[in-house]
């Protein structure tokens, strides 16, 4: 028998799953397997979350008050992801999260606190509470690019009484330093070899000009993949609202060396946010702008002729969202994602697929429907990462996790993204409640990455480009589920059963 590939190609293309007027999901759905041709450690999860910024793990993390702050998007970022810092915040205090990330892990950190050897052991406990770190290079004037005197670090002060001393009294001025322009492997060769915890870089003329951290080493070794800029520090997102008043906070964001902008709004197709795109674009050509929440092509096309650099996909599916039971609209996430995905393709825009993922398939199958990364509130939140406190609830470890439209999160500040702040009547479109501990990303994200990886290897496709070739040319195949079939497809007939670590979805 003369078998032709295509008469073996079994179950629908992309094209032919999401035809028109129905909505899938992702339970909907489920991949049917390819053909495996490599050990899935060879998987490539690198991925362009925007038009310009290439990360090495498709992992999002959602700006939303319980889910990132500094923590968390460094954490993120030191794995291979990004975070979106929220904005139910003061501007300083969402500018601050940002520069905290930004400073972390730089290798070289370019703009070290210093002080003058005229201040005193209480100048450096006042950075050590404000900044967490109490080694301080010591400078003729107390700045960067003055002449270098000193160091001072915890062992110097620990046991001094007199906290008004002057740090000329006690610093050390045996300093190991190493000259600028030196490489950061050079510079933590001497790191290592001088058992020191700080290494102080220098100009001709012996003035600072940048810090070491041993902190720094461990840390570069421990996360290859990490996300960072052109100056070796993390990536970071932030967002802002629609509103006029928010371009104070993008102008502040952006000063403080934000890479990403992200547009926040629950219906994203609107003339107010166009033309937050266009004073960002204008003002901020450097900075990459998240434009969204979108589900429909007309609603993509606006963005993109905006001059959108990704596209945030979703509108209903978030666990802690009510949005399609209380305003009537919103879509399938299945297929607003594939949909948004195909026509942003076109015009060289990525995917984000935003909100309504719960576990490793679904990552795999919004990816396989067309997203270049996924955005997460529910995964991420009860995290060690995640702001907030973990208690007891029944018994179990928990986290708070409450949408931002919910009317907690609204009455702290949260309902901009839905134009309901200060207002006497609030109508929810979220709801609040708590997660179960997660334990840290140091071990999540690695254990998605790995999952991952072996979902790319069962699809028979080693990395995201190949995957999305496949998906629009037919190749990559699906298949419904029936309500019996998804009963099938997950634990079922069992007495009893201990669910794994970190869940079963
Ligand atoms: P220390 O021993 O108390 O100074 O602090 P650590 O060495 O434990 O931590 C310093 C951490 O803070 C490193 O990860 C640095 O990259 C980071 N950091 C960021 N900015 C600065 C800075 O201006 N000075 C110092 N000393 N560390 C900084
Ligand atoms: P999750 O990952 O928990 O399923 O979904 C997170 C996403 O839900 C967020 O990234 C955001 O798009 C959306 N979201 C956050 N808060 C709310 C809310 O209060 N209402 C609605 N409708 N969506 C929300």
């Amino acid at each position: 028998m003369n078998t032709d590939i295509t008469d073996c190609l079994d179950g629908l293309s992309g094209e032919e799953l999401f035809e028109r007027g129905r909505g899938i999901t992702y339970d909907d759905l489920v991949i049917l397997p390819g053909y495996i041709d490599f050990d899935y450690n060879d998987a490539n999860l690198e991925t362009r979350v925007t038009r310009n910024i290439k990360i090495k793990r498709p992992f999002v993390s959602s700006p939303m008050d319980t889910v990132t702050e500094s923590k968390m998007a460094i954490y993120l970022a030191l794995q291979g992801g990004i975070g979106f810092i929220h904005y139910n915040n003061k501007i300083e205090e969402q500018v601050n999260e940002v520069r905290k990330v930004k400073r972390f892990e730089n290798g070289f950190i370019t703009d070290p606190v210093a002080l003058s050897p005229r201040h005193t052991i209480r100048d450096v406990d006042n950075i050590k509470a404000s900044h967490g770190f109490s080694g301080v290079p010591i400078t003729e004037d107390g700045t960067l690019n003055s002449r270098l005197v000193g160091i001072v670090t915890n062992r110097d002060i620990d046991f001094e009484k007199d906290r008004s001393k002057p740090l000329s009294s006690v610093m050390s001025t045996d300093l190991i330093t190493v000259n600028q322009g030196c490489t950061l492997s050079e510079a933590n060769k001497v790191l290592k070899q001088s058992k020191k915890g700080k290494l102080p870089v220098v100009d001709d003329r012996f003035r600072l000009v940048s810090l070491v951290a041993r902190r720094d080493l461990i840390k570069n070794k421990d996360f290859p993949e990490s996300s960072k800029d052109i100056h070796k520090q993390l990536l970071v997102g932030a967002a802002v609202s629609t509103r006029n008043e928010d371009r104070d906070r993008a102008d502040a964001l952006a000063k403080a060396g934000v890479n990403v902008l992200l547009i926040d709004a629950a219906q994203g197709n609107s003339i107010y946010q166009e033309s937050m795109l266009a004073y960002l674009k204008e003002n901020y050509p450097e900075v990459e702008v998240v434009a969204g929440n979108v589900v429909t092509l007309r609603q993509c096309q606006n963005l993109v002729e905006a001059g959108a650099d990704a596209l945030r996909v979703g509108m209903g599916p978030g666990s802690i969202c009510i949005t399609q039971n209380m305003m009537a609209v919103g879509r399938a996430q299945g297929s607003a994602v594939f949909q948004c995905a195909r026509y942003a393709r076109e015009k060289g825009v990525p995917v984000i697929a935003d909100g309504g993922i719960s576990g490793i398939g679904q990552v795999a199958k919004a990816l396989s429907v067309g997203a270049s990364a996924v955005m997460m509130g529910y995964m991420l939140a009860g995290t060690a990462e995640s702001p907030g406190e973990y208690f007891y609830e029944n018994g179990i470890k928990v986290k708070r996790y409450r949408g931002m439209a919910s009317l907690e999160a609204m009455e702290a500040g949260g309902g901009k993204r839905y134009f309901m702040e200060n207002e006497a009547i609030r109508v929810p479109q979220g709801v609040s409640g708590t997660v179960v501990d997660k334990g840290s990303l140091v071990e999540y994200i690695p254990y998605l990455t790995k999952g991952l990886k072996q979902a790319f290897q069962d699809m028979g496709y080693r990395d995201v480009p190949s995957l999305h070739e496949a998906l629009y040319s037919g190749e990559l195949r699906f298949e419904r589920r029936s309500p019996a079939s998804q009963a099938e497809g997950t634990v079922h007939s069992l007495y009893s059963y201990r669910e794994p670590k970190f869940g079963i979805k």
